[in-house]
């Protein structure tokens, strides 16, 4: 997967499959599911690493008409709702917003991914997070029928998302409705400017990254604690801990997972010693 992956690394998959209407993306879940097969969605691959010994099932990528942009009229009380299928990749909507002069989803600028990615991690940045734009989801179930569910039944909390209404294990996100204000086009701009400008400023440039590879603990800040147990800069192999970003590990070439994997088990464990605080991880590691 180091070739579907923003951190360059990762194991294989069993098969990675590309869906290009939601017709077919349910005929292949309601089968993979009656198979016993599992399966997963890959949005850009920003958030994601597969182990060395590989994901025992199918990866599934969301194409065509699940990437596209709509938007219905404007409401009574002025907003706008912006329908992004999954696939499309948030900077897509986000500039698409902008060029249209509807503000809202400013923060997300520079954050990388798909709209299924930043809703399934629900992404954020600058105090903002992508859950408290979203009116409704679309997903496909297990079985492969298509559920509307609006924001109020999701439960969105640090880098999650829940369902009140169920497990979301095995559910694929096909659309998103965000809802959005009519805006001045240039103050949207310089606001996405002013943000692009902060993040060149915080993190690494020009290596492979997952970005934020720990969840802050409550209160506290992972990279904080990372560079207080003195962790800038060490390495196993081609995985080091960023001297600029201590919550960045990057790739600086040929890292493989199984090095990713053991720096954040030294992270981990250092960070424990010397503070009795658990770093988990907000990089998803597919086990299957
Ligand atoms: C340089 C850099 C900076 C970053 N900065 C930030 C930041 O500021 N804030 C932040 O929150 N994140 C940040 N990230 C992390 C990442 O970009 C986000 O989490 C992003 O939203 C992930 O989207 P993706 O499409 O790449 O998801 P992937 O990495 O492909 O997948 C992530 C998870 O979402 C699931 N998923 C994806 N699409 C769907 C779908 N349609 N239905 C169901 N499940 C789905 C996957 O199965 C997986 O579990 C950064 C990453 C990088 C590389």
């Amino acid at each position: 997967m180091a070739e579907y992956t923003t951190l360059r690394a990762g194991g294989k998959a069993e098969a990675l499959i590309d869906v290009r209407t939601i017709a077919e993306l349910s005929t292949l879940v309601k089968w993979l599911t009656a198979q016993g097969i599992v399966s997963r969605v890959l949005g850009q691959g920003s958030n994601i690493l597969v182990p060395e010994q590989g994901y025992p099932g199918v990866l599934i990528r969301l194409r065509g008409e699940i990437q596209s942009l709509s938007c219905r009229p404007t409401k009574d009380d002025g907003t706008v709702v912006v329908r992004a299928g999954a696939g499309c990749a948030m900077s897509s909507v986000v500039s698409w917003c902008t060029r249209n002069g509807l503000s809202g989803l400013e923060f997300l600028v520079g954050i990388p991914g798909s709209v299924g990615g930043a809703v399934w991690m629900n992404a954020g940045a600058w105090g903002h997070e992508t859950g408290e734009r979203l009116e409704q989801i679309v997903m496909v179930d297990r079985g492969g029928s298509l559920v509307h569910v609006p924001a109020k039944r999701l439960l969105f909390s640090y880098r999650q998302l829940a369902w009140q209404d169920g497990d979301l294990d095995g559910m694929t996100i096909v659309s998103a409705d965000f809802v959005v204000c009519p805006g001045g086009e240039q103050s949207i701009r310089e606001r996405c400017r002013g943000y692009l400008e902060r993040r060149k400023a915080k993190q690494p440039k020009g290596v492979a990254s997952a970005g934020s590879f720990f969840k802050n603990p409550p209160g506290d800040s992972a990279g904080r604690l990372i560079d207080a147990a003195g962790l800038k800069g060490f390495t196993i192999g081609g995985a080091m801990v960023s001297p600029v970003h201590a919550n960045f590990i990057v790739n600086t070439g040929g890292a493989t997972a199984v090095e990713i994997i053991g720096l954040m088990e030294v992270v981990q464990e250092k960070v424990y010693q010397r503070f009795g605080v658990r770093l988990e991880p907000e990089v998803q590691i597919l086990q299957g």
